[in-house]
């Protein structure tokens, strides 16, 4: 079997959302948009609703639809980019809860599914997702079950657009009776005035920065397919982009960037043998990395690329990216298995 295997550590996920709620005295969320970041959506959100999570965020009503299946009536389900034209079935048939992000998806969803759960998404400043605080009223809110936005800089605590966003955020939704959300993982850190009444962590569940003290959710195993002997001169892989300066072992990894192990990481990446680094050679292939194995004395049946000697931010960081891409690239042809 060439199949590289990612192993998800099911208790890891439930103690990083148990350590996010701990910081606060609100609700926390859970975030499992893109596949349950990469990790696979169904059995993430099973993990989530076991460790006590009642709502959960996704991007998309289709993503909403696989996590409602997953779940099983009860838990709430939102999904951040609102009620789109021809979601209205979806969102029906399946509980969904759209956080609507502009006078059009206010009139479009008043008019496909009146009475239907919605929530409100502002603009606080990040000029993504949200009503304009021109385009926004307190009138609107009086039905919804959430009025949410999102911090643009939250990873950098010192950064002046949290205190703008949160002053914004207040200018629109002081004296509000609905629930309020402003805070992800980021935001979940920066203290109580971020909390308001439910936190919606993503990344920080996965094991990702900012949140430092996360355990580590993922390993990354790949089968050594072949290794061999280069002479000083000879090269290895795609541009000839790696050559040989000594008698140098070479061991053929199956896993390459059609799996998430980006172009990016070419030359730079560290797979490990037990506690022994062994740096990539060359560039990365779609199905195959080439790794400089010679210092090792055995070679062994599989090369590790994330676990406990480098976590995802700390690959994200050889690729020049960030921890959220490396897991959500993670691709499907993995043997995923729970540990
Ligand atoms: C992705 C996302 C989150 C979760 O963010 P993390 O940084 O992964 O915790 C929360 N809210 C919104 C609106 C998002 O898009």
């Amino acid at each position: 079997m060439a199949t590289g295997t990612l192993s998800i550590d099911q208790s890891a996920i439930a103690a990083n959302w148990r350590a996010l709620d701990a910081q606060t005295h609100v609700e926390t969320a859970a975030v499992v948009k893109a596949d349950g970041y990469g990790l696979g959506a169904g059995l993430v959100s099973e993990t989530l609703a076991k460790a006590g999570a009642r709502q959960f965020f996704v991007a998309v009503a289709e993503e909403g639809v696989a996590v409602r299946k997953a779940l099983g009536p009860g838990p709430v389900i939102n999904v951040f980019s609102g009620h789109m034209a021809g979601d209205a079935a979806a969102l029906r048939d399946h509980d969904l809860t759209p956080m609507l992000n502009a006078p059009e998806q206010l009139t479009r969803h008043r008019e496909a599914l009146p009475g239907h759960a919605f929530g409100l998404q502002l603009d606080s400043g990040m000029n993504r997702l949200g009503f304009e605080p021109e385009d926004f009223s307190a009138d609107m809110a009086t039905e919804a079950t959430l009025v949410m936005s999102h911090l643009a800089c939250a990873d950098e605590p010192d950064h002046a657009a949290n205190a703008s966003q949160l002053k914004a955020f207040r200018a629109m939704t002081d004296g509000l009776s609905c629930p309020k959300s402003l805070a992800a993982t980021g935001g979940t850190l920066l203290g109580k005035d971020f909390h308001f009444d439910l936190t919606r962590p993503g990344v920080g569940l996965y094991g990702g920065l900012p949140f430092s003290q996360a355990k580590p959710v993922v390993t990354l195993d790949l089968p050594v397919i072949q290794t061999r002997l280069l002479q000083p001169g000879e090269t290895a892989g795609y541009a000839c982009a790696f050559t040989a300066t000594k008698p140098t072992k070479i061991a053929t990894v199956s896993a390459g960037y059609a799996d998430g192990l980006i172009r990016a990481m070419s030359g730079t990446a560290t797979l490990y043998a037990g506690d022994i680094a062994v740096p990539l050679a060359g560039r990365v292939s779609m199905d195959l990395l080439t790794v400089d194995v010679t210092a090792l004395d055995h070679v062994p049946e599989t090369l590790q690329i994330l676990g406990p000697h480098q976590t995802v931010d700390q690959l994200a960081e050889a690729a020049g990216t960030i921890g959220y891409e490396i897991l959500t690239s993670l691709g499907g042809r993995y043997t995923r298995v729970l540990a």
